[in-house]
């Protein structure tokens, strides 16, 4: 429960990010409403990993029987030849914690959070759309686009990488501009009835790893989850020049990916073959930014809004749940806002930074993890600056305590 006055927060967008921060202001006695302009929660669901940084954070919140019904332990990485699926290199981050990484799916994991967020008496609003928001010392502002102006202590921007409120948080000085990427990604979900009928995919049902193709230009990525008997894949090809300028749509073109994709084993044809549709995201990644807060800390950026990244490190939710998690318990510490917001950039903005940046070379480092001293992770010391994929910097990501850290900058002030 809240040490300082309980806060009425306004949060916009009811995604991963908006839902998840729904859910632990709430669980901590806070009054929360969310805004979504969609008619209900998102029911496209491509799969997502759970990291081991913030599987620890979410079986503190409680949400651990919830979370692991719908989860499977995703222990290693295996990292095939796209050809003839030659193995060419295995990642095992979880030895660097006791803590699981989790594989599940976007759809699923949307709904523990939301329903525990109602359990919680959050109010969520779908089909309300926000238009804009502004702050004075003591309060916080929303106008929604209905023409209604509603007031808050606190409003948290969870719109997503392509936040139209995000400009008003950080005033008119800052312009920042989304980058999009080269890469185009298209999601697929085949059932395990599907993954049987066939003798080329029967085999992936037998483990729940995350298993990554590699070839020049393209590659894969898919898991299968036996607690939700269904596969997850996520080709990412080339942007094509030609493509639609819409950054995400529900129908892609599955005979496109059919065609970029014919030159990789036949377990990643078939899979293709028997997929009926794809959506399709072309990535984005939001530059580094120097806030995430308004001048009086009663605006907050969170999530992709924030700080979208590439997808190939698997960490753009997990960084919002570690943010949220340094949040809410500075709000419990702290009563001015201002105050709460310098110190969770403080902690957040180098951790972020560091993450994109892996995030961005994910790919190329993949190779680089030293197995000898996987094999003794007690002796590795997390190293932020370390090599990406290095132990040291492994250490550093999958073995990282928001909460410990934060416990010691609110000792230190
Ligand atoms: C292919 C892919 C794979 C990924 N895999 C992983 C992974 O394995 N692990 C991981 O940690 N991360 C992963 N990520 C990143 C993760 O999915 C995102 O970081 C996360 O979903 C962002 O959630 P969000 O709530 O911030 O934004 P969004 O999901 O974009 O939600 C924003 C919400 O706000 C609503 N909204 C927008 N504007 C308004 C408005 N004006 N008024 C009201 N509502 C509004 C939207 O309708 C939407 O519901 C992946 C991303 C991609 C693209």
């Amino acid at each position: 429960m809240v040490k300082t006055a309980p806060r009425r927060t306004i949060i916009i967008g009811a995604g991963l990010s908006g839902l998840a921060a729904a859910f632990r202001l709430t669980q901590l006695g806070h009054n929360v409403t969310v805004f979504e302009r969609r008619s209900g929660l998102s029911t496209t669901g491509g799969t997502i990993m759970v990291r081991s940084n913030v599987s620890k954070i979410v079986k503190a919140w409680g949400l651990g029987p919830d979370i692991e019904a719908i989860s499977d332990v995703s222990s290693s990485g295996i990292y095939r030849r796209a050809e003839d699926g030659e193995v060419l290199h295995e990642r095992v981050p979880a030895k660097y914690t006791e803590h699981p990484d989790w594989g599940t799916f976007r759809d699923k994991l949307l709904k523990v959070f939301y329903e525990n967020a109602i359990t919680n008496h959050a109010e969520v609003r779908f089909g309300i759309s926000v238009s804009r928001v502004w702050e004075d010392e003591y309060k916080s502002f929303v106008l929604l686009d209905s023409g209604e102006t509603m007031e808050a202590d606190l409003v948290l921007a969870t719109d997503g990488g392509l936040s139209r409120i995000r400009q008003c948080v950080l005033g008119e000085d800052l312009q920042v501009q989304i980058r999009v990427a080269p890469m185009t990604f298209h999601q697929v979900t085949v059932s395990r009835k599907e993954l049987l009928e066939h003798p080329f995919t029967k085999h992936l049902t037998e483990n729940s790893n995350l298993t990554v193709w590699f070839r020049q230009g393209s590659y894969a990525v898919g898991r299968y989850s036996p607690k939700l008997d269904r596969f997850g894949g996520i080709f990412a090809v080339p942007a094509d020049e030609e493509e639609n300028p819409k950054l995400w749509e529900e129908s892609g073109n599955i005979e496109h990916v059919r065609e970029v994709f014919s030159n990789y084993e036949e377990p990643i044809r078939q899979i293709l073959s028997t997929a009926r549709s794809c959506d399709r995201w072309r990535l984005t990644e939001m530059p580094d930014l120097p806030t995430w807060s308004s001048t009086h800390g009663r605006l907050v950026l969170l999530g992709d809004s924030a700080h979208a990244m590439l997808p190939d490190a698997a960490q753009g939710f997990s960084q919002t749940i570690e943010d949220i998690e340094v949040l809410t318990l500075l709000l419990e510490q702290y009563s001015d806002l201002k105050y709460v917001s310098e110190i969770w950039e403080e902690v957040r903005l180098p951790r972020v930074a560091r993450i994109k940046e892996f995030a961005l070379n994910a790919k190329k480092a993949a190779s680089n993890t030293n197995k000898a001293a996987e094999d003794q992770p007690a002796a590795v010391v997390p190293d932020r600056n370390a090599e990406f994929n290095s132990p040291a910097f492994n250490a550093w990501v999958y073995a990282y305590d928001a909460g410990e850290e934060i416990a010691q900058v609110i000792a230190g002030q």
